[in-house]
């Protein structure tokens, strides 16, 4: 597995970690008990992806006790991050939240704590002050940002005075660009990472259909270079210097294929025309 440079700091995260928001059932209501998804998240942190990315939100926390069964006996080798929602990001709601994931993930610190939106009502600086306090309580080692823009972020940076704002969990895949214009240069200058959600496009990358020009252009990239239309695009991420990617699958055989996603170089002549044809 490659690893990248957290944010500003010495800790290497793996490019390519596990997303789970389905992970165990969609809702609370739907939860399942989850034999197959920890199975699932066994296999893919056997396979190096030893990178899990999750939230208090998914399926009413039932995601978390999923991830917690997983993590038995290989917690500590595994970064492990978690959001907050939008509406605890309150100075009182921050510090219960993180509790409460601590208890449903069985663990007493999380790698990454996330703010998962921003909520207009709630001051940015508020929210980022309790999250330091959870780095100073041990809970938490680093606190990141989600579907923050650059103002966001920045406002997020100066509210903390002993730590960085190490990363951005933002939408991002060959299907939408959209933080390429302002977010995706800021964070390289300011060297946070870009987590890259729903890289495969929620499964539309292996679906487009080769009547359309950018479909044939991947398709005689992946032929070329002997790779899978999906594993194209996850390197076409990853080849960007501050951006990791975290897809979701709960299938073996996605996981194995999207593990082929790292590990090579796109040349660069192809990164190219696939960035001109998927604009
Ligand atoms: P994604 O990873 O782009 O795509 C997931 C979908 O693609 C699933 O239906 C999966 O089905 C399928 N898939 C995965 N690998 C495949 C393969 N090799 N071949 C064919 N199909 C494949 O989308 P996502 O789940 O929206 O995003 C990934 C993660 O990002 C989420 O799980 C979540 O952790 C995070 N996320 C964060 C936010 C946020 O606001 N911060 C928002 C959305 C998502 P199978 O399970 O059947 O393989």
């Amino acid at each position: 597995m490659e690893f990248k440079n957290l944010g500003r700091t010495n800790v290497k995260i793996p490019v390519l970690g596990l997303g789970t928001w389905g992970v165990g059932g969609l809702s609370m209501k739907s939860a399942a008990g989850g034999d197959d998804a920890v199975k699932a998240l066994i296999f893919g942190l056997d396979l190096g992806m030893r990178f899990i990315d999750t939230a208090e939100m998914y399926a009413g926390g039932h995601t978390e006790e999923v991830i917690a069964k997983a993590l038995e006996n290989r917690r500590d080798s595994v970064f492990l991050a978690t959001k907050v929602s939008p509406e605890h990001l309150s100075s009182e709601d921050v510090p219960k939240a993180c509790d409460a994931s601590l208890r449903r993930l069985r663990t007493e610190y999380v790698d990454l704590y996330q703010a998962h939106w921003p909520n207009p009502r709630i001051p940015i600086a508020e929210t980022m002050k309790a999250m330091e306090k959870l780095v100073r309580d041990g809970k938490v080692r680093f606190i990141g940002v989600s579907n923050f823009s650059v103002e966001q972020t920045r406002e997020a940076q100066e509210a903390l005075s002993t730590v960085d704002v190490v990363s951005n969990q933002v939408e991002y895949s060959l299907l939408d660009r959209s933080i390429e214009a302002n977010l995706l240069p800021y964070a390289e200058k300011e060297h946070i990472t870009i987590i890259a959600y729903s890289p495969l496009a929620r499964g539309q990358i292996a679906m487009g259909s080769v009547r359309e020009d950018r479909w044939r252009t991947i398709d005689e990239v992946a032929a070329k270079v002997g790779k899978t239309r999906n594993q194209i695009a996850l390197n076409w991420l990853i080849t960007k210097q501050s951006v990791v990617a975290i897809p979701k699958s709960a299938n073996p055989a996605h996981l194995r294929e999207n593990l082929g996603g790292q590990g090579w170089k796109l040349p660069h002549e192809d990164y190219d025309a696939l960035s001109r044809a998927f604009t």
